[in-house]
């Protein structure tokens, strides 16, 4: 058999799995602080959700998808995102019935068929938000806000970061102005790459995205939506700037930030990190998407959210020399000086774990020397030793392994003391 992970998934050994879950408790904790509450959907959907939500001709649907037949015949996708099956969860649970609005956010894996590479996996790892049921401008202001702060509470330098922002319009200003896109790269067509002239009849915008420079430099000439957005939708977005303004988030306005998905309206915005990520920069991004509820054949609700992806948070982390405070392995190591105690070692762990300490042992009659080297690994701060004659006294001996000091201690005291030099 094949004993490797399949190409472009990885397993989480415990020391990333540790800064998983580090990001999963800040944000338990800040979005909480925002009234979001946690919500998880299956891993896989009814195709459909993904086709009819993100858009046949999006790179996700029409590449990256993960797709079976199940063995009842429907067509199954794991899923590449998170937005899509959180608004099919709140349709088919009414949860923004009546008005109602719904704050949710969730943490996962997404599994995407892409060519794998620093930062780009075919299973990673995302968290995201979604504020449905909410049109206002101030709920944009203030989920870009919960990402930066979140990037904050990491302890991601701002300065390493870039926040881009951009109105996608809506279904009054969007329409016409794909439309001139469309007419934009049927005139250029002689320099734009194959698929930007095939984008020209699917989805236009997203030849702003190509990474030929060619397109890029013959794109950087097209008609901006910004100069186009109807009075609404520009209403919007001044709305969300002066609000970022006033919580003192710098951004830039990139009107060539389209996002690869369709169901975005007015806001869009991307966190971009140069150290540590190469080509595949953006960390977290997201988006309004006022119709896809809709798409879905519910009541018209709006939403926006964002997702942002662990690997390459974890990568700009690194980069910045952000440590993830891991918790001791042990604190307490219980070493054993022949194994005739062990029994006496065994109640005492014991002990000391239901008081609430971190405790490692030896089981396998390992010398005092290589306990203590173990002890050392495992970062325990304190050694109780457990010898004939301590035990035979009703007593152990801690050594306290950063000042080197030792002291007698009787059994029932242990964990008091142990505690007092843990302090
Ligand atoms: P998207 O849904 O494409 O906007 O992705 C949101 C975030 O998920 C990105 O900013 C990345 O951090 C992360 N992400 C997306 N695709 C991948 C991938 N294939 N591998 C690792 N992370 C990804």
């Amino acid at each position: 058999m094949n004993a490797r992970a399949p190409k472009g998934t990885a397993d989480m050994l415990p020391e990333v799995a540790r800064t998983w879950e580090h990001l999963q408790r800040t944000a338990q904790t800040l979005f909480a602080r925002y009234g979001y509450a946690p919500v998880y959907t299956p891993l896989f959907e009814h195709t459909e959700v993904f086709t009819r939500g993100i858009g046949e001709a999006t790179d996700i649907v029409s590449k990256e998808m993960y797709t079976f037949q199940d063995k009842g015949g429907r067509s199954i996708t794991l899923r590449p995102e998170g937005t899509a099956s959180v608004v099919r969860a709140a349709l088919e649970h009414n949860l923004t019935a009546n008005g109602q609005s719904a704050k949710l956010y969730y943490a996962g894996p997404m599994f995407r068929y892409e060519r794998p590479q620093k930062g780009r996996m075919r299973q990673f790892w995302q968290i995201g938000l979604e504020a449905l049921g909410m049109p206002e401008p101030s709920l944009d202001a203030e989920v870009i806000i919960v990402l930066m702060r979140f990037f904050d509470e990491l302890g991601l330098p701002r300065e390493n970061m870039r926040l881009l922002i951009n109105s996608m319009g809506d279904e009054a200003c969007r329409p016409v102005y794909r439309d001139r896109v469309a007419s934009f790269i049927r005139e250029h067509s002689d320099g734009l790459c194959e698929e930007c002239n095939r984008r020209a009849e699917t989805n236009p915008l997203r030849a702003f995205d190509c990474k030929n420079p060619q397109c890029s430099q013959i794109m950087s000439e097209a008609p901006l939506l910004r100069d186009e957005l109807c009075d609404d939708c520009a209403a919007h977005y001044a709305t969300v700037k002066r609000l970022l303004d006033a919580a003192g988030v710098s951004y830039i306005e990139d009107p060539s930030l389209v996002r690869g998905l369709d169901y975005y309206t007015r806001t869009v915005f991307e966190v971009q990190v140069d150290a540590g990520l190469g080509s595949q920069n953006a960390i977290g991004g997201g988006g309004r998407y006022d119709r896809l509820m809709q798409e879905y054949g519910g009541p018209a609700t709006p939403g926006l959210g964002f997702a942002l992806g662990f690997e390459r948070t974890m990568l700009a982390m690194q980069a910045a020399g952000v440590i993830v405070p891991g918790p001791a392995l042990a604190e307490v190591y219980v070493a054993l000086v022949e194994p005739s105690l062990a029994d006496a070692a065994f109640t005492l762990a014991q002990e000391l774990r239901d008081a609430g300490i971190a405790v490692e042992m030896d089981h396998q009659g390992r010398s005092l020397k290589s306990q203590f080297k173990q002890a050392d690994r495992l970062g325990a701060r304190v050694v109780a030793i457990v010898g004939p004659e301590e035990i035979a006294a009703g007593e152990v001996t801690l050594r306290d392994m950063t000042t080197k000091e030792e002291s007698r201690v009787s059994l029932g005291d242990i964990a008091g003391q142990a505690r007092t030099l843990l302090g």
